[in-house]
């Protein structure tokens, strides 16, 4: 078995990543049997919890169209972005305004490689090997300075992130650092899983903290306080499918705000916030 190294810890094939057992989730081709493993246990055993990953992937593209599109955000810091899927945030920000500056941060060092090679063309995006718990270390990262211009609005993504962040490593702590670091205008995007209340989706939890040996989903109430100090805009947090759904341009969430939603669509919040 080959273990490639990339700056750091290597890729380990015999153990599960988070970003990669999600690529497998969202039909993505860069993962192990490990990581299928893992990703057939919501298949098989918990059928229909793959919504949970389509809805985020979605509300994440229509919040970073509503950011390009309606404010004067163009930059974006992405900490822990995931493998390269389909509609990546520098695809979907470029796409509606071209000269969008992007940087991926994740801990995964498969990222580093996909990312990098899918950006080999893309001189306004970077991506950076860093851990989400260190903000300050991603802000101060050199591909971070090159790119992103700290005097003027940014747009922080935590999108599917925060839930892999225990609560005494202070994931309120890490929001309210980039808080304290960007200028008025900038925009925060969350989405995270919220507690299960029912047996299946307590089932999925205890999946994802025993494979991962971490992460903790939280109630509304302790999501909506990660994002004390800024204003949180319409429609709230709330489902992802229910975040400004836009039926036309998007399969994936077309439904949602006429159908009742599965527990499992239930399951992952979306929300954009603002700094006055
Ligand atoms: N943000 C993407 C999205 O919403 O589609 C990917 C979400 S994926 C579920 C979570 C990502 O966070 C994975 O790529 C994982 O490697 C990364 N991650 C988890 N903990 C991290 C940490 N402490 N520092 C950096 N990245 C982390």
């Amino acid at each position: 078995m080959v273990v490639m190294t990339v700056e750091g810890p290597s890729i380990d094939p015999t153990r599960p990543s988070i970003a990669r057992v999600y690529d497998y989730l969202l039909g993505g081709k860069d993962n192990y049997a490990v990581d299928r493993e893992v990703g057939d246990v919501f298949l098989r055993d918990l059928p229909g919890s793959v919504a949970i990953a389509f809805a985020n992937r979605a509300a994440l593209t229509r919040a970073i169209a509503e950011i390009v599109t309606t404010t004067d955000v163009q930059q974006f810091i992405d900490p822990g972005s995931g493998l390269p899927t389909a509609d990546n945030v520098h695809q979907v920000a470029q796409r509606h305004a071209p000269e969008s500056r992007i940087v991926y941060v994740d801990n995964d060092p498969q990222v580093l490689v996909h990312g990098c090679a899918l950006l080999e063309q893309n001189d306004r995006t970077r991506v950076v090997r860093a851990d989400v718990r260190d903000p300050e270390g991603v802000r101060t990262h050199p591909d971070t300075a090159e790119l992103i211009d700290f005097d003027r609005p940014v747009a922080v993504v935590l999108s599917a992130v925060l839930h892999h962040v225990n609560d005494e490593e202070d994931p309120a702590g890490i929001v309210r650092h980039w808080r304290d670091h960007v200028p008025s205008g900038s925009h925060f995007f969350v989405s995270h899983f919220r507690s299960g209340d029912n047996a299946e989706t307590v089932a999925a939890e205890r999946t994802l903290q025993h494979t991962f040996g971490r992460g903790r989903w939280r109630t509304d109430e302790e999501i909506a306080s990660l994002l004390d100090g800024l204003e949180i805009l319409a429609p709230g947090i709330v489902p992802a499918p229910l975040w400004r759904p836009d039926k036309a341009a998007d399969p994936w969430s077309a439904c949602g705000a006429e159908r009742e939603l599965s527990a499992w669509e239930r399951l992952i919040v979306a929300g954009l916030a603002r700094k006055a």
